[in-house]
């Protein structure tokens, strides 16, 4: 989950990181008050998770708060990569020296920690990156050693920051592994870390990606959640346990386990393509252990999307044997009829593995209505591909 620049301050400011003093509004008057507040000078700054948004004229100076009220009126509404603006971040204007730039994030490829830091930082960081990557210093960090304020100054050095921020920027780094660390981020990025006129370092900009996998021991992350940018459908899916991704195409797809359930995507994507390029329309995987109520929360699920046209339900049987998942299947369907949500979409059902051959008589014997058996992947994969081009 990204957080919104305002929250990734929020949490630097706990963590005793220097930033700006601010206030969020949602509306013109909200901004105006904020900077009368505030006093003085202000920046307005767009709060959308996109970055790129200074470029964009999403974030303007004020001279005081009229000003500010106009700037926000801008502001406000405005559309920056696709993302439309809700709230602005009203902050104290800062004497800016120098801009660098700096963060740690989860170097997956080399599996480790890496610290970036650079002087030349501000709205051209890529641009650097890629024209001089020599003024970029990557620096690998232990997961076991981590960063204490001495390899907080080095690495600052590394990225050729001058004397006079050397020590502010160490505190400022030491600070942000602390983040890092405890609130389980893949990612935070303070771009740009400024060098004010008074010598002070501060965090001008934040971003920061917290690791959903660690919301289990981060009950607070959640609060962090944007419910209105949300997919309806995903949200429903989450307060069930349900492992749902909306996609965008006409085939709903059930699977039990994660890797299953992705190869059943790129399989229905390409028997897809000879049925005028029929889609996938979700992932969603039921676990191991699938439960008549959780096959009908997975169908409910599936079938509440209007994009879908035909379900495939692909199960390979291990520890819960297909018996259970057809049955489960069953029960699903009746305990959907009682729910007054008839499944009506063709589903098409490949059973294999544990037990299938019992599994495929139970629901032959059950003889639900719109429900096909297909022995193979592929076949059942081109079925339902074949019967979302019908309906649709
Ligand atoms: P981004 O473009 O989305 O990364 O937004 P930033 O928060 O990084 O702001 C972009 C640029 O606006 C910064 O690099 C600064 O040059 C400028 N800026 C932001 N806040 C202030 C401020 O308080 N004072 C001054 N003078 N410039 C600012
Ligand atoms: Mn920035």
């Amino acid at each position: 989950m990204d957080l919104f620049e305002h929250q990734a301050k929020e949490l630097f400011a706990e963590y005793g990181i220097p930033v700006p003093r601010g206030v969020v509004a949602h509306t013109v008057d909200e901004a105006r008050a904020a900077a009368e507040e505030l006093t003085g000078r202000v920046v307005v700054k767009a709060q959308v998770k996109t970055g790129g948004r200074g470029k964009a004229g999403g974030v303007k100076l004020a001279s005081d708060a009229p000003d500010a009220e106009q700037k926000a009126t801008e502001i406000l509404g405005m559309d920056i990569k696709g993302h439309t603006v809700h709230k602005v971040l009203v902050e104290e204007a800062s004497a800016i020296a120098e801009e660098y730039y700096f963060s740690f994030l989860l170097d997956r490829a080399n599996r480790t920690f890496l610290a970036i830091c650079s002087a030349a930082g501000g709205m051209d960081i890529e641009e650097v990156a890629h024209t001089a990557p020599d003024k970029v210093a990557k620096v690998p960090v232990s997961p076991l050693t981590g960063v204490d304020r001495e390899h907080a100054r080095e690495i600052a050095k590394a990225g050729g920051l001058p004397e006079a921020a050397l020590d502010g920027a160490a505190d400022l780094i030491e600070k942000l592994w602390a983040v890092f660390v405890d609130e389980d981020a893949t990612l935070v990025e303070v771009n740009p870390m400024i060098l004010t006129a008074d010598g002070e370092v501060k965090a001008l900009d934040g971003k920061v990606t917290l690791d959903d996998n660690a919301g289990f021991r981060q009950a607070e992350h959640e609060g962090y959640a944007d419910k209105a940018a949300e997919d309806p459908l995903e949200a429903r899916a989450k307060e069930k346990d349900l492992n749902y991704v909306k996609l965008d195409g006409s085939v709903g797809i059930i699977g039990n386990g994660a890797g299953l359930v992705m190869s059943t995507l790129d399989v229905v994507a390409y028997a897809g393509e000879q049925f005028g390029g029929q889609k996938p329309a979700n992932f969603l995987d039921i676990g191991g252990g699938a439960s008549a109520e959780v096959m009908a929360n997975g169908l409910e699920i599936v079938l509440s999307d209007p994009s879908v046209k035909s379900v495939f339900v692909n199960v390979f049987g291990g520890i819960t044997a297909c018996d259970a998942v057809a049955n489960g299947i069953v029960s699903a369907f009746k305990l959907l009829d009682e729910r007054g949500e008839t499944v009506t979409h063709p589903l098409v059902v490949r059973l294999d593995g544990n037990n299938a051959t019992l599994g495929r008589q139970i629901l032959s014997d059950a003889a639900l209505s719109g429900v096909e058996l297909v022995d193979t992947m592929d076949d059942a994969a081109k079925r339902a591909a074949e019967l979302a081009a019908v309906g649709a």
